[in-house]
């Protein structure tokens, strides 16, 4: 159970159809590149499920569960430019943390109507990402 065979990046450009709805040919670049550190049974899902869509201003990124949107039964990711203010790891870890909210099944952060849940979420989907990344760079050293 040692081998995950982690996609190339041309194979999730194809599998994501290189992301449509995201204007910005480097965002793009940064979506596939950040989900090609993920294990494939979790690209495909995303793949299936998440529209990822470029977002002007606010936030670095927002995730929108397919409750909140009555659109084809979809996710969202949406993800700003202003994470170009930060280094490449860190624009990668932004796009994996909202990654995490889907695989983690939460909410859309304006359905919250506690904070603390809002804030366990974060922690959870912040703690998942340091796991994936641990299990990439075992296997990318
Ligand atoms: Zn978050």
């Amino acid at each position: 159970m040692d081998g995950v065979n982690f996609y190339s990046k041309d194979e999730i450009w194809y599998d994501l159809n290189s992301a449509p709805e995201v204007d910005d040919h480097k965002m793009q670049v940064l979506i596939v590149k950040a989900l090609s550190t993920l294990d494939p049974n979790i690209v495909d899902k995303v793949c299936a499920k998440v529209i990822f869509v470029s977002l002007n201003e606010a936030s670095w990124g927002i995730y929108i569960n397919h409750n909140s949107v009555r659109y084809k039964n979809k996710d969202f990711i949406l993800l700003s430019p202003k994470i170009y203010e930060f280094d490449e790891s860190e624009q990668i870890r932004i796009v994996l943390h909202e990654v995490a909210h889907f695989i983690l099944r939460h909410k859309t952060l304006l359905d919250y109507e506690d904070n603390s849940q809002y804030d366990r979420n974060e922690e959870e989907a912040d703690k998942l990402v340091i796991q994936w990344q641990g299990i990439y760079h075992k296997h990318n050293p």
